[in-house]
């Protein structure tokens, strides 16, 4: 029922993988600073290189920040250096280097890191305030560069080069988080549902659930529909205890589930059991008889006890003009008389 959950594990980050994230993010960008230094320095951008050694103790200090488990002052001290990093390059090369563009990749992992904070209960920056300071910078320092042009004039033979290179990173960044994003969605609203419309206990439909299944069928169809209930369960548990009539549960639930061929399977109340069939199911009784015997025949194991289990079905085929609540009353009425003759049986 839970279908496509646990695929998709990856986008639910624990501490431990935002801290393991982190350092590679870090020890990535590290290496980067030093190739940029290099490249600086070839070009005799002096200020830049210079600008590099500060830029490269911040990193530094990031790896201790990440270790202490302060990421929310890392987040921070990264946040405004890239932003200074950027306007700086782009007031010094120019924007024909492409640094202004990592705005729009700051921007999407900003939200990201908002989620996972909340997430992990830990405190973060506000995306859309930071958001808007990424965009002022941006504004002011390509602003600048259009109207007075850039510090150094450099050969622009490397400026390609730098421009394909920064904006692979700012796309590969940009589709990442964006996707990462709407995958936590998506995996958010599934729970979500999981939890709305399942029974923890036995993993099956719940009443709620299947009530709304009911409404949505058409009146005049000629659906299947079994209410189930487990004989003397009240003894079960007196006898052997709460936990062994879970276990019970979990059992009838799962041999209702397997038996139950292309039908919906709801947990009612405590020990009942819903079936439901939306198309006509003309050998239905006979499948629930089979599951009865099959039921009747096996013992649940709990502890090294074996308990022997019955069940009593009352059937009800939908007819014209019927309502949900009185299609449900029908069957509840062929499973009190099947109650009241004597147990372990099917109605019809
Ligand atoms: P009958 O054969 O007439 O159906 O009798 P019964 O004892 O099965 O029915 P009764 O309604 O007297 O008792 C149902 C019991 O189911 C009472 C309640 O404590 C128990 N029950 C309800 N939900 C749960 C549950 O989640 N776990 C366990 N272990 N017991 C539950
Ligand atoms: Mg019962
Ligand atoms: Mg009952």
């Amino acid at each position: 029922m839970a279908d496509g959950i646990n695929s998709e594990r990856g986008v639910d980050m624990n501490a431990s993988d935002v801290r393991r994230t982190a350092l590679l993010v870090n020890t990535v960008i590290l290496a980067l600073v030093f190739g940029l230094m290099g490249f600086f320095h070839m070009c005799g951008a002096d200020f830049l290189t210079l600008f590099s050694i500060p830029t490269a103790a911040v990193y530094v200090i990031g790896y201790v920040l990440i270790f202490s488990d302060k990421l929310d002052i890392y987040v921070w001290m990264i946040y405004f250096w890239l932003t200074l990093y950027m306007c700086i390059t782009t007031l010094c090369l120019g924007y024909g280097y492409g640094f202004h563009l990592y705005c729009f990749s700051m921007i999407p992992v900003m939200f990201v890191t908002e989620y996972i904070a909340y997430k992990l209960h830990r405190r973060s920056m506000r995306a859309m305030t930071v958001s808007c300071v990424i965009a002022a910078f941006y504004i002011l320092c390509t602003g600048y560069v259009a109207c007075f042009g850039p510090i150094y004039e450099r050969d622009q033979k490397y400026a390609a080069f730098f421009w394909i290179f920064n904006a692979l990173i700012v796309f590969g960044f940009l589709i990442y988080y964006t996707n990462y994003m709407i995958r936590a969605v998506i995996l958010s609203e599934k729970k979500l549902i999981e939890a709305a419309h399942v029974d923890r206990l036995t993993k099956l439909y719940n009443r709620h659930y299947m009530l709304d299944r009911l409404n949505s069928l058409p009146a005049d169809s000629e659906s299947f529909l079994a209410m189930s209930d487990i004989d003397n369960f009240k003894r079960i548990n007196d006898t052997y205890g709460h936990n062994a009539g879970d276990e019970v549960l979990k059992t009838v639930a799962a041999k209702l589930r397997s038996m139950c061929d292309g039908c919906e399977v709801a947990r009612w109340g405590g020990e009942e059991f819903l079936i439901l069939s939306a198309e006509p199911l003309p050998y239905g009784v006979e499948m629930l008889e089979k599951l009865r015997k099959s039921v009747a025949g096996e013992t649940v194991s709990f502890n090294g006890t074996e308990i022997s289990v019955t069940l009593t079905i009352g059937v009800a085929v939908r007819e014209s003009r019927q309502n949900v609540e009185e299609w449900v009353q029908a069957a509840d009425k062929k499973l009190y008389y099947g109650k009241n003759s004597g147990k372990n049986k099917v109605v019809n």
